[in-house]
């Protein structure tokens, strides 16, 4: 196959940026406008399928590397999913706390500048929202993850990525030596994802005994009622105010004796200083990295089952892929349940079979189908 691995003069390009290899980054571009204290960068790492999609990250110390490594993700996310999407990412410095018309005319100037790179279509991450996604559609018109109003299907609100991890729970089973029906279940983070997922799996007969937030947890050995604690949260409750369990410090989670262990909070929550507290079988990664790749290993060892992140987290970029082709929340459900279902298949089978990790055997999956993608194009190109 031919490749990209030299420069002009013959040179080996691995390593001028720091982090390029023969995946990508295809483009970097840096977007600085001093006049309106815009600082921002875009890398669209890899369009072998299509255009690529990715969060608009807003922070005050997001960095180019960090977006790489955000970009790179998408690709492999995206290729896992089987989308007609690549991976990118964009990043913009600034407070997004910061008044709104402050924000917004950041992002639109932002958005402007970046109107002719049609290989990226933005979407909402951490610092952003549909507000943000219907600004930015406003000036380019490429944007997903945008209120109903304007075409958008709200997946935060319907519980996209809660959806996709049930699947993926549910296609893990036969891997599992305990029914769905009466598991018991921790959340750990009671937010878009954590609360959603709670829902599809008492819905299935799962039962939530426990659940945290940024603030503290809730337990109940019989059942927590989640459409009440979802109902409390929502009203900005937090979860240890709850009146229907006992109130636990925010980590007390990671004790308690589960079945299924659902992080669905930040990254890094488990590392190797914890990780021998958990007492669960199966760990379905709702939020992205949240385990450590030590910590990871560890539970492989002791026979806990991972589902990696980039496959069980999948329900929310599929859904705003089936948004821009312009599908409808049936559609996109659709979507999510059956390429879940089928890639977590797959990867348990792939680490049964050479004897890995489901994490490597996820990776090496995404890497594939990444590289047959690339095939198809004249030169090989990403
Ligand atoms: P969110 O802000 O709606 O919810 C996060 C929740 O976690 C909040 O309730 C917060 O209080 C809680 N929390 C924060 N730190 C905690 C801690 N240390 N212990 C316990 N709880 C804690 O965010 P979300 O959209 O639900 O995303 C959660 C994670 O899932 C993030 O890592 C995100 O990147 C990832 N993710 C989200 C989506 C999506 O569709 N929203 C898709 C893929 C991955």
């Amino acid at each position: 196959m031919k490749r990209w691995s030299h420069g002009p003069g013959g040179e080996a390009m691995t390593g001028w940026l720091g982090f390029e290899d023969d995946l990508g980054p295809k483009r970097v571009i840096h977007v600085h406008q001093p006049s309106l204290g815009l600082q921002g960068a875009l890398v669209v790492d890899n369009v072998a399928a299509g255009p690529s999609i990715g969060g608009l990250r807003m922070a005050e110390d997001v960095t180019v590397a960090e977006c790489f490594r955000l970009a790179r993700a998408m690709s492999l996310k995206n290729a896992a999913a089987g989308l007609p999407h690549g991976g990118g990412k964009s990043v913009l410095r600034g407070d997004p706390k910061q008044p709104r018309e402050n924000k917004e005319e950041l992002i639109r100037a932002f958005a402007c500048a970046l109107g002719d790179v049609e290989d990226y279509i933005f979407g909402p991450d951490m610092g952003t929202d549909e507000g943000a996604m219907a600004w930015v559609k406003d000036e380019i018109g490429r944007s997903v993850g945008l209120p109903r109003e304007v075409g958008g299907i709200p997946l935060d609100e319907l519980g996209a990525t809660g959806f996709g991890l049930m699947q993926a729970i549910e296609a893990a089973m036969p891997a599992t030596d305990f029914e769905l029906a009466g598991a018991r279940v921790v959340i750990q983070g009671f937010g878009a994802v954590g609360m959603h997922t709670a829902r599809f799996l008492a819905e299935r007969g799962a039962v939530v005994i426990a659940a945290s937030d940024s603030n503290g947890a809730v337990l109940n050995d019989g059942g927590l009622d989640v459409a009440a604690l979802g109902d409390a949260k929502r009203q900005g409750q937090a979860v240890a105010d709850f009146p229907g369990g006992e109130a636990l410090d925010r980590d007390a989670v990671i004790d308690v004796d589960c079945e299924i262990w659902v992080p669905a909070a930040r990254p890094d929550v488990i590392d190797m200083g914890n990780v021998d507290r958990l007492r669960t079988k199966l760990v379905p990664q709702g939020a992205n990295i949240p385990i450590t790749t030590e910590a990871e290993q560890s539970l492989h060892a002791r026979g806990i089952l991972c589902l990696p992140d980039f496959i069980a987290n999948a329900g929310g970029v599929i859904c705003a892929a089936m948004e821009y082709a312009g599908a409808g929340e049936a559609a996109a459900f659709a979507a999510i349940a059956e390429k879940i279902r089928r890639n977590t298949e797959e990867v348990l089978q792939r680490s049964r079979d050479e004897g890995t990790t489901p994490r490597a055997a996820a990776f090496r999956l995404a890497e594939e189908r990444l590289r047959r993608a690339m095939e198809t194009r004249r030169w090989s190109i990403f």
